[in-house]
């Protein structure tokens, strides 16, 4: 089948090879799978179904919630050759009538429609008399409430694996957040959907983040450092952003204020002159940054902490659009925290309290990472990298750093034994054994790994956590309370075959024992952790019918 892949992608698409991981996701497709792949604008969504469409019997179904981007994706395929048309209310009544026969003929591989259109009780009907090759739905973001760009016509998508339960769904989105990302999965039914995310690394990005001490001057000696280069200074608030521009101004910069309390003229002609390169420096709020599609923003300092993950990589994203090196810099003092703590906790809707703060938090362990950056800011979004990246400032300046293999089995065992369905301080409770009521109503004191991680303290533990979190070895779902579950790269965790090596945090290194080997002495070769494992490998092994793991030997726990 791959070679006949290559063959369309050359002579309809007249491209020479994939970019990853289109063919994977293409043969998923092909053979009927429901595919769910979370990928930036422009890395190429658009082939994950159109081959497909090619290459399996019926017409593809694909939804798409703007008009104009339907008719230039439609021309496209045509002028290549495809038979393809749109279904929408853009179409005259006998333009419909003539796409409503070509369908009926089956003389259509794709048919790109309105949502509002496909769900029209006519049309379905019509569609269940005819083979259909796939569903996509492109912009798949629109179907959640979480995302950006909510549309109510979305929600009602959520019927056709009901109504055509053995046709594939295509989902497709460039959103980066993972909790709008698990409410389209539930939406659409399509739990059995392989995820891809791919194409989010910028690796002409540099992150580094430093203690806030004195920001001002941290900020000017940043800027001295980098010649005659321009870039973006994000504040929190109007106020600071006009103090900051104040004090570099002062300091000889040429920089300008921006933030949405500023007149309109003011703010395109700050736009303009940062575009044009006759501005240096930008400060400004987040309203800065929707339209600015200067190429080459050499950097972006957060002189405040963002609201989340997303955010931040959203705005550091403004940086070297043009490829070339540019550098993110973030300056964190705990007291943003609990600014930023105070600010989300002002609003009076729980629900989104709640999620905000669970954002927030994800956004503060970032910082305080001991893992690469850029290993962690991927793991947030999903998407799995198995090298450091060498160039962050914690792969310039690692911290010291012990095998926490032991401690990663314990803690990820926890996670799978209460049922994936706690937060981060509940697993450490059942770890450390602690007697909390909540812990014993839940009988989780009966549980395997109930106590194996007393020897450590609840500051190491949650740092362990912090960490299993950026390597990509445990998921976070914030619609569900931050709770946590194994990805796939917990497996070899468990199975002893991959090693896990973290980072001491630069404080308590100093004061506290080495963590390996104080939970390698309480331990040994047959201590409660070495039961733990065997008897959760045996369970996992009997229900999900997965290989089972290899057998632990005494030197794999030593
Ligand atoms: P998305 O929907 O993810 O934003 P598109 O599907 O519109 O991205 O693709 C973005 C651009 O990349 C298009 O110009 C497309 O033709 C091009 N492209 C996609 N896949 C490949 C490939 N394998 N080789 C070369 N160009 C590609
Ligand atoms: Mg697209």
């Amino acid at each position: 089948m791959s070679d006949s892949l290559d063959h369309t992608l050359k002579s309809v698409f007249g491209y020479g090879s994939f970019r990853p991981p289109q063919r994977e996701v293409i043969q998923r497709v092909v053979a009927g799978e429901d595919v769910f792949l979370v990928m930036p604008t422009g890395g190429g969504k658009s082939l994950c179904y159109q081959i497909p469409a090619l290459h399996r019997e019926g017409v593809a179904i694909v939804v798409s919630p703007l008009i104009s981007l339907m008719k230039d994706q439609v021309d496209g395929l045509v002028d290549a050759g495809v038979r393809a048309a749109c279904y929408n209310s853009s179409l005259t009544a006998e333009e419909s009538r003539a796409v409503s026969r070509q369908l009926a003929q089956g003389e259509l591989d794709l048919l790109y429609v309105a949502p509002e259109r496909l769900l029209l009780p006519d049309f379905l009907e019509r569609l269940g008399g005819l083979k259909l090759a796939l569903f996509a739905i492109d912009e798949a973001h629109c179907i959640s409430q979480w995302g950006h760009d909510f549309r109510p016509d979305y929600v009602k998508l959520g019927r056709l694996r009901e109504l055509f339960p053995s046709v594939p769904i295509v989902a497709m989105t460039a959103t980066a957040d993972p909790e709008t990302r698990r409410d389209i999965i539930r939406q659409l039914g399509i739990e059995r959907a392989t995820l891809f995310v791919a194409g989010f690394d910028r690796p002409n990005i540099t992150y580094a983040v430093i203690p806030k001490q004195k920001p001002v001057n941290q900020l000017l000696s940043f800027l001295k450092g980098r010649g005659d280069e321009s870039g973006i200074v994000y504040a929190l608030s109007r106020k600071r952003v006009e103090q900051v521009t104040e004090r570099l101004q002062q300091a000889g910069f040429d920089a300008a204020a921006y933030h949405a309390g500023l007149p309109d003229r003011e703010r395109s002609r700050v736009q303009d002159a940062f575009r044009r390169d006759d501005l240096r420096v930008v400060v400004a709020t987040v309203a800065f940054g929707m339209g600015i599609d200067k190429p080459n923003v050499r950097f972006v300092v957060h002189y405040d902490l963002p609201k989340s993950v997303e955010s931040y990589y959203q705005e550091t994203g403004r940086a070297g659009r043009d490829g070339l090196p540019s550098q993110a810099l973030m300056l964190f003092g705990m007291g943003d925290v609990m600014t930023a703590r105070s600010l989300i906790e002002n609003s009076d809707n729980a629900e989104r309290v709640r999620i905000e703060l669970q954002k927030l938090n994800a956004m503060v362990s970032y910082a305080e990472a001991l893992t690469c950056r850029r290993r962690a800011l991927l793991a947030y979004f999903g998407e799995q990298r198995d090298d450091d990246c060498g160039n962050c400032d914690i792969c310039n300046d690692p911290p010291a750093r012990f095998d926490a293999t032991e401690a990663a089995q314990k803690a990820l065992s926890c996670v799978y034994r209460v049922g994936e369905r706690f937060g981060s301080r509940h697993v450490i409770d059942v770890l450390r054994g602690a007697r909390g009521q909540r812990i014993l109503e839940l009988g989780h004191d009966r549980l395997s790994t109930y106590g194996i991680g007393a020897a450590l303290s609840t500051a190491q533990w949650d740092n362990i956590m912090r960490q299993l979190i950026h390597l990509g070895y445990l998921g976070q779902d914030f619609s569900r309370f931050g709770a946590l579950a194994l990805t796939s790269a917990a497996r070899p965790v468990l199975t002893g075959e991959t090693r896990v090596i973290l980072g001491e945090p630069r404080d308590l290194a100093r004061t506290e024992e080495k963590l390996s080997r104080r939970a390698t002495a309480v331990d040994g070769a047959h201590g409660p952790l070495f039961k733990a494992l065997k008897a959760l490998r045996k369970e996992l092994a009997d229900d999900a019918g997965v290989p089972p793991f290899v057998v632990f030997s005494d030197a794999t726990l030593l």
